[in-house]
């Protein structure tokens, strides 16, 4: 069983923000920002590459809710989901990170040259 699937099953603790029928919210265990949130489905999914349009309908609210509860929803925050190794997706249980509480930098996206396809 995936670490995830142990997280929902609560065989693994975690600090819940929401939680519904199909999906959970909870604290990353290592923040990247003040406010950083992980939304995860509660079916296994492996990555966005392989989700579905329903499931994604249901996450978007999920993450829209996840915002008001910790209050972010009026500043600004930044959703991301990382895919496979380019994407640096360590966690194959699909995953958004919801990050916020601050002015989140755009950097350290990439150690290539951002030109090298143009
Ligand atoms: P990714 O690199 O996109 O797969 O993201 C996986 C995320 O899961 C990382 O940000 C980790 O800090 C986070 N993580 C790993 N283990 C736990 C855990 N037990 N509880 C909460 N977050 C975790």
């Amino acid at each position: 069983m995936c670490l995830f699937c142990k997280i929902i099953k609560k065989e693994i603790p975690s600090e819940i923000i929401l939680e519904n029928e199909n999906f959970l919210a909870f604290h990353d265990i290592n923040p990247k920002a003040p406010v950083h949130i992980l939304a995860i489905p509660k079916l296994h999914i492996e990555g966005f590459d392989v989700v579905s349009p329903e499931i994604m309908v249901g996450m978007t609210t999920f993450i829209q809710d996840i915002a008001k509860e910790v209050d972010i929803q009026k500043a600004g925050y930044r959703v991301i989901t990382n895919i496979g190794d380019n994407g640096g997706q360590e966690v194959k249980h699909l995953h958004f990170h919801v990050l916020g509480g601050a002015k989140l930098k755009w950097s350290h996206l990439s150690d290539s040259n951002p030109k090298k396809f143009l």
